[in-house]
């Protein structure tokens, strides 16, 4: 018998009955946090077996222990700027709510010569729900805080006035309320300043989380395919820049590239299936965007 056994030993013959009874509780709950965690890991593994080599489907993506709801005003200022809300079932526009509420919770708002409403933290909730509803992880741990100025802001990182800037080192998206009020203004412009930046740090985020999130796969693997696609046929890529469809701003760099070409499939749906359709349902997967209107 080795020197250790003999101790455990010792020590169980000292227990009174109530340490043997925590001593076994203690032991049962060790277990089923272990299979829990076991659990997880072989679901992640065949979910992302699944994502990467069968369909880029998720197992499932709502699935929320205390769901948490709105206000009645928060509610409004949804229905009245989130037109994707607008168009969601009864269920799904509660789930919708749920994260708007966890988002807000866990993000810090600070307004630069301006107070923070009600208004702007549901209105850049609701984008980021937007944008990430059809996948899981929207938690998106590269935006901590938002800042607001007023109007066009002095950016120290390109010494210029900027209306957004997505600062990935303080986990940041600052804004110029004014111009995310005209993104929403018109519907249909193809220009969405709160999405652009959102994407951006949706971008980064899933990076960073390639390996882990399922939701990531996606969006990143449909990335690729889409590049693919116009890197393969050189006429599609010839005729989308031609058109004009996507603004110039687009063929910048591949980050710019996804965030307008996201902001267009936001707000222009029906034009862009109808003169793109391969780009348009890459677009859309990317986003797993099987709701109304997409
Ligand atoms: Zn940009």
């Amino acid at each position: 018998m080795s020197f250790s056994t003999k101790i455990l030993l010792l020590q169980e013959a000292k227990m009174t009955p109530e340490e043997k009874e925590v001593a076994y509780v203690v032991y049962v709950i060790s277990a089923i946090l272990f299979a829990m965690i076991f659990a997880k890991k072989i679901f992640y593994f065949f979910e992302m077996a699944y994502v990467e080599y069968i369909n880029k489907r998720l197992f499932y993506n709502h699935i929320y222990f205390r769901k948490r709801a709105l206000s009645n005003s928060q509610r409004s200022i949804l229905r009245q700027y989130i037109h994707f809300y607008n168009q969601l079932s009864l269920k799904h526009k509660s789930f919708f709510e749920h994260r708007v509420y966890q988002f807000m919770k866990r993000t810090e708002f600070i307004g630069k010569d301006i107070n923070v409403t009600d208004e702007m933290k549901v209105l850049i909730a609701g984008t980021a729900v937007k944008l990430t509803f059809g996948l899981r992880d929207y938690h998106i741990k590269s935006v901590e805080r938002i800042i607001f100025y007023p109007d066009e802001f002095y950016s120290e990182t390109n010494k210029a006035y900027h209306k957004g800037e997505f600062n990935l080192g303080y986990k940041a998206l600052v804004f110029s309320w004014k111009d995310v009020l005209y993104g929403y203004e018109i519907e249909d412009d193809n220009l969405n300043l709160a999405v652009h930046e959102f994407t951006h740090a949706i971008h980064f985020y899933y990076m960073r989380v390639r390996r882990q999130s399922t939701s990531s796969a996606i969006f990143l693997d449909s990335f690729v395919e889409l590049t693919n696609l116009l890197d393969g046929s050189p006429e599609l890529k010839l005729k989308l820049v031609k058109s004009k469809f996507l603004r110039d701003y687009a063929f910048t760099n591949q980050f710019e590239f996804l965030s307008v070409i996201i902001e267009t499939f936001i707000e222009s749906p029906d034009v862009f299936k109808g003169q793109f359709p391969r780009i348009y349902n890459k677009v859309k997967s990317m986003l797993n965007f099987n709701f109304a209107g997409y």
